[in-house]
């Protein structure tokens, strides 16, 4: 058997599709892109929807239209992908790191007021593996602190809390179409946002700065004249090839989502049974959509004095599962303790002890739509084959 971590799923539309801008000729952000817009807008319920080149580049145009200054401070988990962090740092502003809640690898909302500051501009929650984050207390903290908020969506397309999609809640929402998310443009991203100035903003950046898409220029009348500049932006834009095979991953996306949460309960009723294995934890009212299925290694309470043991044996489960052909991996970052945050600001993990224990015991199971049942059980048969022995007086209870 082989089976990986994830599996993006096309068919004959996706060929279908992708082939209409290349008849064209039209292949740069077009009006694919457009279709494309429009299809998200309307799934998530946003007014507007900004397509660009992939979700780092969705975060910094988002942080940009929002006048992010150098200096400011902007609240984010301490345990994400580390391009949650850096596009605060293209703005020459300072990601405070957030540590986490173990259960949910969410934002810890307990510990969010005490690190906002004077120069505090924004909340920049995650809903991380696609569990939404709570969005109310951290909108009730943004608003009495007068701070934006931008959703990390890149996991999360389709997750909800109650009726209402994650990237609504904020000022901005940012999702990805990179092939390891739920639907994918092979590279992508999507701000969408209910602010006009922020989406008309947002094109503009997108697209050098340009006072006007070079669609819409070559379809007016002036279109041999050159756009005014307002803004010094960046080539982020979504070639139309992108979006036409995003319009077509859009058709599938119901039934991408309803594959996903069945295989996690499948997973949830053949692993409970595992003492040595935490699964993934969903409150109330949230929609899970499992973009990954991340588990933690937990045999005994961790601690800093077990921490390494426990570690290597997490990684001799990953070894022996990749002999199988069974592909893992831990589930993000303890991004303040990678070197180039841990250098520029000193971060220590004791500082983030959540955030640290969920990189260093994390596991991420292979899970994604069209994998078969049979795969799924060889998945289950492995993990419950796992045999291993803490070297302490046994903490199994
Ligand atoms: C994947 C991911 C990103 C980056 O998305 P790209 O489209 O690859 O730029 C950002 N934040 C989180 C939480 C992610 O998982």
């Amino acid at each position: 058997m082989n089976i990986p971590l994830t599996r993006p799923f096309f068919g004959k539309e996706e060929l279908e599709a992708i082939a209409k801008p290349l008849q064209s000729g039209w292949v740069v952000q077009g009006p694919h892109v457009q279709q494309f817009e429009e299809k998200m807008a309307r799934f998530v319920g946003s007014r507007e929807a900004v397509a660009t080149s992939s979700c780092t580049a969705a975060l910094h145009v988002a942080l940009a239209a929002l006048e992010l200054q150098p200096g400011q401070e902007v609240i984010v988990p301490a345990f994400t992908w580390v391009a949650t962090a850096n596009v605060v740092e293209f703005l020459h502003a300072k990601p405070v790191f957030c540590d986490i809640e173990l259960q949910t690898f969410n934002l810890d909302v307990n510990r969010i007021e005490e690190l906002i500051t004077e120069r505090t501009a924004g909340i920049l929650p995650v809903h991380q593996f696609g569990l939404p984050a709570e969005m109310d207390r951290i909108l009730f903290l943004a608003e009495k602190h007068h701070l934006w908020v931008v959703e990390d969506c890149a996991c999360a397309l389709g997750s909800r809390i109650s009726d209402r999609h994650v990237g609504t809640f904020g000022q901005a929402g940012c999702f990805s179409f990179h092939p390891r998310k739920c639907i994918t443009t092979g590279e992508g991203g999507m701000i969408v946002t209910d602010s006009e100035e922020i989406a008309r903003k947002a094109r503009i950046l997108r697209n050098h700065g340009a006072s006007i898409s070079d669609f819409s220029r070559h379809q007016s009348e002036n279109g041999f004249l050159l756009p005014e500049f307002p803004f010094m932006g960046f080539n982020y834009r979504m070639t139309d090839i992108q979006g036409a095979l995003g319009c077509a991953q859009m058709q599938r996306l119901q039934w991408i989502l309803h594959e996903r949460i069945q295989k996690a309960e499948q997973y949830f009723e053949a692993l409970k049974e595992i003492e040595w294995l935490r699964l993934p934890v969903v409150p109330d009212g949230m929609l899970h959509t499992f973009q990954s299925f991340v588990c933690l290694f937990w045999p005994a309470e961790p601690s800093w004095d077990n921490l390494s043991e426990l570690h290597a044996i997490r990684n001799r489960l990953m070894h022996f599962l990749q002999k199988q052909g069974i592909a893992t991996r831990p589930g993000t970052v303890a991004v303040p303790v990678q070197t180039y945050f841990s250098k520029k600001y000193g971060y220590q993990p004791h500082m983030f002890p959540e955030a640290y224990i969920a990189e260093k015991l994390s596991v991420t199971l292979p899970l994604y739509a069209g994998m078969t049942e049979e795969e799924q059980n060889f998945v289950i048969s492995q993990i419950k084959r796992f045999d291993f022995k803490l070297r302490k007086t046994a903490v199994i209870n």
